[in-house]
């Protein structure tokens, strides 16, 4: 037995220690005193030095086991191949990659597992690998050992040996699912630069990208489309009904198609098939919108199709707008010779709206189909029936008697005919559907009155038949004609009031159950030089069919939000709610928000202090824009009051959606709430629907102490009215409110 010395640095087990010494003592005779103590104290320090070993080797393992276990179920196959690329080693992963057991992969040829397509290109590749030291990768196509073909990222290190052989190290993923989506991509691509116009919006349609052929087919370019919405195509030729109807096929089916009119950049008008669809995430909630389309007005095969497009209403098939101008220029010319008279009636249904919203446009459309076919079964042939858009229709009769009496007697039968045609009961879908229409009439004869002037005429009459109690049939008179002169008059001046300076913000206080002010509605009046003050129910309506409204309702905004901040000094006023009225048309505008932050900002003022009062109808029109709006001012701090509730047709449904802080009781409930329970029981209903919400409630139009004590007993919050104050110009206001 050869004896084991422990150098330094060398360590051996106590019973190696022991044996080893055991030689030594038979020729040396030290005494054993001497002995003992010499070798007690290496041997304690031995036994640290064991104890530390086994403590090494074991850590050791395990750390070993670790690797192993790294090393086998790493998320990469690794591989080591001999230089001639015969497998020495292979982790778990990478057997299964290969689809193979690891056992048997040992010393099995690589190649074998390289697709044929790519052998060459492997050989090649290895060979680099073995003749440079550096790392390099490469991608190939790999044979599973059951035959099936994957994509491989290969990462290989060339190493040497202790004995000058040469090894390689290959680290392989299975990229099979990225390569298939940089594909997908790149058809994707491809598909994206079609021939055919695309635009991408996000789910609010605000347009993220376009492709080449949207810029060639309508001349904007990226940059001019990108963050607009596709209102920049609108041609202005289809109504609203139009789009309420396609955005319903496009909420239910994710998917709507048709034809629509489109103006380019250079603002020629053209017939576009569209095709849109909604793009939805894996939770359902819809991300995009994709719209594709082809110019059709050059395709001569869609010529005739184009001259129906754009001369006759999709939905009915009746003759539009620009097909009834053009035949009521040709009637006004035959009427100037033949020195007949003829009539233009104009027709709205009464409450399709209502009908629309509670029946569904479906149910809506095919009414609008089956009273085309009344009217067109209650005219003379030759006459026509058009219609406009919406609800609105419009009959041309013509050839009626040179005698203007006869003349209106004629055109007042058809009018009652057809009144009493519409106002027949409906039977669509099992359902059973009433609807009645209001009328107005005007006579031309040659070209007493222009194309608009008539229209313009026959719709005022329908509106007085309207405001009449509606199913009924109105003439244009000589004292409407007076009226229309002078509303236009008032409308050329409303166009120079805001510049003048003529608009000022009266205030009416408003008050709590102590009577205390607690804030003001700020109330727009026209001062105007000729005619003295003006109230908003004169030019408000006015100034929001000529779109005045949106400069004059941020002016509103502006004056509101500085004078809150001068209002800010002062303790009598300083916290002052103070409330404005936003028309919808405002509300509307995409920077409508943007501008209310501006106000805010720019004044500095508490936000809290400013209240918006939109109306019922304003916010069903487009609720989930009116809701984003309203969210958005909100988490400025801004509060919103419901004006007018109760005169529309409340639904839970939305008035659940709306961030509203406080509901305004209509004055008209308050009005005669001494003399009429029914509006007693629904001011009851509101202050309980508000209490359910979590809303206050205001009660506007309060005259006398009666109503007072009735809304109070009622948990109402909030009041204003001509009992406290009317509504004052700003210096009264402020002595009024020093006094309270
Ligand atoms: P509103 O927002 O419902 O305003 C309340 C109306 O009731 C005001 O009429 C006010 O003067 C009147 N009023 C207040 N207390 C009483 C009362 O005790 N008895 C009676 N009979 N009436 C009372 P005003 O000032 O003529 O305004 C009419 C409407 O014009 C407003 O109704 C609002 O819808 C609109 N309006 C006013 N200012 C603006 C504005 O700046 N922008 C917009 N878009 N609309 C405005
Ligand atoms: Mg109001
Ligand atoms: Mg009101």
């Amino acid at each position: 037995m050869s004896r084991k010395t422990s150098g330094p640095g060398q360590l051996c087990t106590k019973t190696e220690v022991q044996l080893a010494l055991t030689p030594e003592q038979d020729g040396i005779s030290w005494p054993v005193e001497k002995f003992l103590h010499e070798f007690q104290l290496p041997s304690a320090e031995l036994e640290i030095q064991n104890k530390e070993l086994r403590h090494a080797l074991a850590e050791l393992e395990k750390s070993r086991d670790c690797y192993m276990d790294l090393y086998n179920f790493a998320p990469v196959g690794y591989l080591t191949l001999t230089s001639e690329a015969l497998i020495a080693e292979v982790n778990l992963t990478g057997a299964t990659l290969l689809g193979i057991e690891r056992k048997e992969l040992l010393l099995h040829h690589f190649t074998h597992f390289i697709a044929d397509d790519y052998s060459d290109h492997w050989h090649h590749f290895f060979l680099g690998v073995l003749q440079r030291d550096e790392r390099q990768d490469c991608e190939l196509v790999l044979k599973r050992s059951n035959g099936s073909l994957f994509h491989a990222h290969l990462d290989c290190l060339h190493v040497k040996t202790d004995n000058g052989g040469h090894l390689a190290r290959i680290a392989f993923t299975d990229i099979s699912e990225r390569k298939q989506a940089e594909e997908t991509l790149r058809i994707a691509a491809i598909a994206f630069e079609s021939q055919e116009g695309i635009m991408v919006t996000d789910a609010n349609g605000v347009i993220q990208r376009v492709n080449n052929a949207f810029t060639r087919l309508t001349g904007y370019s990226m940059e001019d489309a990108v963050e607009k919405t596709p209102a920049l195509l609108s041609s202005g030729r289809h109504d609203k009904h139009f789009y309420q109807c396609m955005w319903t096929t496009l909420n239910e089916q994710k998917y709507w198609q048709g034809e629509m009119w489109n103006k380019r950049k250079n603002g020629k008008i053209c017939a576009d098939w569209l095709t849109i669809t909604a793009v939805a995430a894996p939770d359902g909630n819809i991300t995009h919108y994709v719209g594709t389309f082809s110019d059709i007005t050059s395709n001569p095969e869609s010529l005739a199709e184009i001259h129906r497009l754009a001369y006759y209403d999709l939905l009915t098939q009746l003759p539009n707008r620009r097909m009834l101008l053009d035949r009521l220029r040709q009637a006004l010319a035959a009427s100037n010779r033949s020195k007949h008279y003829g009539a233009l009636l104009f027709l709205d249904l009464d409450n399709f709206k209502n009908l629309n919203d509670t029946r569904g446009h479906y149910i809506g459309d095919l009414l609008l189909v089956e009273i085309a076919h009344r009217l067109n079964a209650n005219v003379r042939e030759g006459d026509t029936v058009a219609r406009l858009g919406g609800d609105e229709f419009v009959l041309m009769l013509e050839n009626l008697s040179d005698n203007i009496q006869e003349a209106a007697i004629q055109a007042d039968l058809v009018g009652e005919k057809v009144r009493d045609a519409v106002a027949l009961p409906y039977k669509l879908k099992g359902l059973e559907l009433w609807c009645t229409a209001s009328i107005g009439v005007s006579l031309f004869y040659g070209h007493e009155a222009s194309v608009d002037e008539l229209l313009k005429y026959s719709d005022f009459a329908m509106y007085h038949a309207k405001k009449e109690g509606r199913n009924s049939v109105r003439f244009f008179d000589p004292e409407m004609q007076a009226t229309l002169i002078e509303r236009s008059a008032l409308e050329s001046d409303l166009r120079h009031a805001l510049g003048r300076q003529q608009l000022r913000l009266y205030y009416q206080i408003q008050v709590n159950n102590e009577r205390r002010a607690i804030g003001a509605e700020a109330l727009l009046r026209w001062i105007h030089p000729e005619r003295g003050l003006i109230l908003p129910e004169q030019f408000i309506p006015l100034a929001e069919k000529t779109g005045l409204i949106v400069p004059i309702g941020l002016w509103v905004l502006q004056t509101a939000c500085a004078q809150i901040k001068d209002w800010s000094g002062n303790p009598a006023t300083s916290s002052l709610q103070l409330a404005l009225n936003a028309s919808a048309l405002e509300l509307r505008q995409p920077d409508f928000v943007e501008h209310v932050r501006q106000a805010i900002s720019t004044t500095g003022i508490n936000p809290a202090l400013l209240k918006i009062e939109l109306t019922e109808s304003q916010l069903i029109d487009n609720i989930s824009d009116t809701v984003a709006k309203m969210n958005a001012l909100k988490a400025l701090g801004i509060r919103f009051s419901m004006d007018d509730f109760g005169t529309a047709y409340s639904s839970l449904a939305y008035l659940k959606q709306l961030p509203l802080d406080q509901l305004k009781i209509d004055q008209t409930f308050v009005r005669d709430l001494g003399d009429n329970s029914s509006n007693a029981a629904l001011v009851q209903a509101i202050v309980l629907m508000g209490r359910t919400f979590g809303l206050d409630v205001i009660a506007e139009g309060v005259e006398i102490e009666a109503q007072l004590e009735f809304l109070n007993l009622h948990g109402c919050h909030a009041y204003q009215g001509y009992l406290f104050s009317r509504p004052l110009p700003l210096e009264e206001f402020e002595e009024f409110i020093e006094r309270v």
